[in-house]
C-alpha cells in the first residue's frame, strides 16, 4: 500500500469535519473521494498533507507520518496540489514551478518534464502566472506539484471553476500521470468525471465514508446516481 489511513479525524474547535475515515491507495492506483460541499474532502487532503491538524493514523509506504510536519511529508513524496491552485500570481510561470522543487525534486529535469507535458507553460515561462487563463493556472498548479516528484499525488478539486473542455484536459492529464505510474488520490465535486477516471472511489458524507467500490461500479449504482450524479 502507498497510503492507508486509520480512524483519521479532523476537527476545527468544536466542529468535527472528518469523523474517522479509513481509506487506502495502492501502488499504481488512482483513487477518488467524492462528496458534496462540506463533506470533508479538503479536510482530508489538508490533514493528510499535514497542513491542518489531524488525529489517527497515516501510514505511507509503511511508515507512520501522522506526527511529521508538512514539509517532511513532501520530502517523502507525499505531495498536494491544493484547491484553488494557490499559485503566486506576480511570479512568472517558471518561478512558480521552481518553488515546487524547493523541498524535493531536481529543478532542471523537473522543468524539462513539466514543459514536455504542458507545452503551453513552456511558451509562457516568463509570463506572470496571474495572467494565465484558469485552465493554464490549473496546469501550472499540477506542474508545480510534479516538480516535487510525487510518489503519491493528492489533488484537491483540480476541475473546480473550469469550463468543460478544460475539465476534460485536466482529466486527460491525470490519466497520463497514472499511466506514468504515479499513484493518485483525488477529491472532486465533479463526481461523474472522478468516478469515470478512478480505479476505486470513496463517497464521503458529513465526514464519514458511506460507500466505496470500483469507480465504474459506483458510476452505475442507482443510489449513487440519484444522490451524487444528478442522473
Ligand atoms: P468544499 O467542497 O466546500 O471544499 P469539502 O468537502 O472540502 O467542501 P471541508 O472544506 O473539508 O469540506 O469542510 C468540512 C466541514 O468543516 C464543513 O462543515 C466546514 O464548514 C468545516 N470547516 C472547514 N474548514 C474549517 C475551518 N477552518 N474552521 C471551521 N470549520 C471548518
Amino acid at each position: 500500500m502507498v497510503l492507508e489511513t486509520g480512524d483519521f479525524r479532523v476537527s476545527y474547535g468544536r466542529i468535527t469535519a472528518l469523523k474517522g475515515v479509513d481509506i487506502k491507495v495502492a501502488e499504481n492506483e488512482a483513487v477518488a473521494v467524492i462528496g458534496a460541499n462540506g463533506a470533508g474532502k479538503s479536510s482530508l487532503m489538508n490533514g493528510l498533507a499535514g497542513i491542518v491538524e489531524a488525529q489517527g493514523g497515516v501510514l505511507y509506504k509503511g511508515a507512520d507520518l501522522s506526527r511529521l510536519p508538512s514539509h517532511q511529508r513532501v520530502k517523502r513524496g507525499l505531495v498536494l496540489c491544493p484547491e484553488g491552485r494557490r499559485i503566486f500570481p506576480e511570479l512568472n510561470v517558471e518561478e512558480n514551478l521552481r518553488l515546487g522543487a524547493y523541498r524535493r525534486g531536481a529543478v532542471k529535469t523537473g522543468l524539462v518534464k513539466v514543459y514536455d507535458m504542458f507545452p503551453r507553460l513552456a511558451e509562457r515561462r516568463t509570463q506572470a502566472a496571474g495572467y494565465l487563463s484558469g485552465g493554464e493556472q490549473q496546469m501550472l498548479a499540477i506542474g508545480r506539484a510534479l516538480m516535487a516528484e510525487p510518489e503519491l499525488l493528492m489533488l484537491d478539486e483540480p476541475s473546480l471553476g473550469l469550463a468543460p473542455v478544460l475539465v476534460d484536459q485536466v482529466f486527460e492529464t491525470l490519466r497520463n500521470l497514472r499511466a506514468a505510474g504515479i499513484p493518485i488520490l483525488l477529491v472532486e465535486q465533479n463526481a461523474v468525471k472522478a468516478l469515470a477516471f478512478a480505479d476505486r472511489a470513496y463517497i464521503l458524507e458529513n465526514g464519514r465514508v458511506v460507500m466505496s467500490g470500483k469507480g465504474a461500479e459506483l458510476l452505475a449504482d442507482e443510489r449513487v446516481k440519484q444522490a451524487y450524479l444528478g442522473i
